[in-house]
């Protein structure tokens, strides 16, 4: 699972010196719309040997020739409608600064974001500010050879709001097949066809299942319903060969024998599109603590579609961060502890939590689905029984959660948003600590936790099950961040620091999260619904003893915590009440909280809160640009080097990775 990037929106204003950044390191790159773009560092690269980097080097090849799939994932017109943008864009002979054209760029910029024609987060599709007539006529002004046969459909789409509305569309009592415009799905299928599709194959009981319908688009072959697999010589061949490739050369640099098989498995699922062979991959992949290089890449998760079944293609190629991970391996070491001592009935926890590995990596490269919006944390694989007998993998991307530290110094949030200087001081002293250990705590041994009753379906908590798993490992984070354990295994070094996460996130779930909301719409994506969840709960649990206050102050509200012991006692009951729903497959129940405390918006808050932010002019959401790795080779083209460098531009990269790693026919 991916912890999404909501997290870092409240910033400490202190630096520490020992990380500070080069002064001549810029990490905003752009700013358009609701996004800012930012520049990651990879600190120690050039310290890897000269194997490590070119074993990287590959993988990053690997990696950014996923891209295309993506696209097409989210939408059947995306790679279309950017050939399109891209060739008005760079053949563009008008006054760049014409209203009509920046609006254009924008838009472009905005599609780029997305991977698409939606928006990444609300998967709602863009709208143009610029004139249909201005876009029909300067496709009209193209060389003809690079007009799309489909201009005229292409820029209806785009302008057309009726038409493929939204990517994921979660809303309850819709057919969400039918209204969702992602390409995982072809276009007439209904969700009853879908569901009544894999409810024919599943076999039941059981114990090691495959990942349903991870790695296929559905559609219908004289009547009935067929899996199309994703792999070599079936869909999205074109870009998996070069991945393929890419990883064959990648399995040459290998550190040792175990990422070499697992290198080989990955191709050979690739190669089949077999899922018992991802199975046999992903536990080679979560056994292998030893190699210092890593990567996923593939089919991982299920967001992007409606159902919770296709994956979308991502890649991510890190390496590991020696000294920040001595602190999550101290959090392992500590596993079984965490697991008997949480306030989870006994029936419902792990007898031995397994294999729960843990590290602190950087992130070397980010591609597909964490391109350019990213997890700040990675827990996987997904699948339940994997997890369980073979432990998982899981680890939080430093040199991300530093470059969005690093952004968001002096933007004035604190100010706006934190009630008193006392507060404002705790968060400057031990938000960034006590929110690195929150995602520590959530991906090492939160989503590791508990157990499912046996004969209990994976999947019964249905279109809430990615709310609650997030849920649950958020509560187990927040419950522990105040355990006197922390201090005791040398984490945290006052027993205050844990209010400074607590205060952040109850002022993230009930109020400034909402800044991602357009006014009059629900709050849809399960990590926000997850943190909505938690805080508005706990707010009317807490309401008899005013733990938590909304507080006005010249018209403005203020979250307020009265006691800060209350509020933990609540975690913990709620942990305790999300771990039955998930271990007893409670879906009544997980419909009730969702639909009770995840999903509404009071209006009046929520326009409070987006005309307190607007005044600030944050981005309400964060992105990356990839440095450019380049392999420098003797004359016999050997690499004997890979640089890294920090220079290219957001525009710059995305029209390079469209001419470079376009492996799709469109
Ligand atoms: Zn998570």
């Amino acid at each position: 699972m991916a912890t999404a990037i909501a997290s870092m929106m409240l910033a400490p204003s202190c630096k520490k010196a020992d990380t500070a950044a080069a002064p001549d390191f810029d990490y905003t790159v752009d700013r358009f719309a609701d996004i800012e773009v930012l520049r990651y560092k990879v600190p120690d690269f050039e310290n890897l040997t000269l194997n490590q980097k070119i074993l990287v080097y590959y993988l990053t090849e690997a990696a950014l020739w996923g891209r295309d799939i993506l696209w097409d994932q989210n939408n059947a017109s995306n790679l279309a409608v950017r050939d399109m943008l891209e060739a008005v864009y760079t053949n563009y002979n008008g006054d760049r600064e014409a209203p009509d054209f920046k609006a254009f760029e924008t838009y472009l910029k905005q599609v780029w974001f997305g991977n698409g024609i939606h928006h990444h987060y609300s998967t709602d599709k863009f709208t143009p500010a610029f004139s249909r007539e201005f876009l029909a006529d300067q496709v009209g002004a193209l060389p003809a050879d690079m007009v799309p046969d489909n201009s005229e459909e292409l820029i209806e789409l785009i302008f057309n709001p009726a038409l493929d509305a939204k990517r994921v569309n979660q809303a309850a009592g819709q057919d969400l097949i039918a209204t969702s415009a992602n390409n995982m799905y072809e276009k007439g299928l209904t969700q009853d066809e879908v569901e009544a599709y894999f409810a024919s194959i599943k076999k039941a009981d059981d114990p090691t299942p495959i990942s349903y319908g991870l790695n296929t688009r559905l559609k219908k072959v004289d009547g009935k319903v067929v899996e199309e697999p994703y792999r070599l010589g079936g869909l999205y061949s074109g870009a998996i060969e070069h991945i393929v490739a890419n990883l064959d050369s990648a399995s040459n640099y290998a550190e040792n024998d175990a990422q070499r098989t697992i290198i080989r498995s990955l191709i050979d699922f690739y190669t089949t599109g077999d899922l018992a062979t991802f199975d046999r991959y992903s536990i080679e992949w979560a056994e292998d603590t030893a190699s210092q290089v890593d990567f996923i890449n593939g089919f991982i998760e299920s967001y992007g579609d409606p159902l919770g079944m296709t994956g979308s293609w991502e890649s991510i190629v890190n390496f590991k961060n020696m000294d920040a991970s001595a602190r999550t391996e101290t959090l392992s070491a500590n596993a079984q502890w965490f697991e008997d001592n949480s306030p989870v009935e006994a029936r419902f926890k792990k007898d031995k939590v397994k294999g729960v590995s843990a590290k602190v990596i950087t992130a070397a490269i980010l591609a597909g689905d964490s391109y350019p919006a990213t997890p700040i944390g990675i827990n996987l694989p997904n699948a339940n029984w994997i997890r369980a007998a073979h432990g998982s993998k899981s680890v939080t991307l430093e040199n991300i959660t530093q470059a969005y530290d690093e952004a968001s110094h002096g933007n004035g949030f604190n100010e706006e948003f934190v009630i008193d200087d006392a507060t404002s001081e705790l968060l400057d002293k031990y938000l960034f600590i006590t929110d690195n250990l929150h995602t520590d705590l959530h991906e090492c041994l939160g989503h590791g936790s508990g157990k499912l009753l046996p004969g209990v379906d994976p999947d019964a908590l249905k279109a809430h099950g990615s709310t609650i798993e997030e849920a649950r490992a958020d509560l187990f984070a927040l419950y522990y961040l105040a355990d006197p354990k922390m201090l005791e295994i040398g984490l945290l070094d006052n027993p205050d620091a844990y209010k400074a996460e607590y205060y952040k996130y109850i002022l993230n779930g009930m109020m400034t999260q909402l800044m991602r909301i357009e006014p009059g719409k629900d709050v849809e994506e399960a990590h926000m619904r997850n943190r909505k969840l938690i805080a508005e709960w706990a707010y009317e649990h807490g309401k008899a003893d005013n733990v938590i206050e909304l507080v006005k102050k010249d018209g403005k509200t203020y979250i307020q915590i009265n006691d800060y012991t209350a509020l933990r006692n609540l975690f913990g009951e709620l942990l305790a009440e999300i771990q039955r729903i998930r271990s007893t497959g409670d879906y009544n129940a997980a419909c009730e909280l969702v639909e009770q405390y995840a999903v509404k918006v009071d209006p009046e808050l929520h326009k409070e809160v987006l005309d307190r932010y607007a005044t600030l002019d944050i981005a309400p959401y964060k992105g990356f640009v990839n440095p450019v790795y380049t392999a420098v080779r003797d004359e016999n083209g050997n690499i004997t080097d890979v640089t890294i460098s920090y220079t290219e531009d957001y525009p710059q990269q995305m029209l390079r990775y469209s001419r470079d790693y376009s492996g799709l026919n469109h």
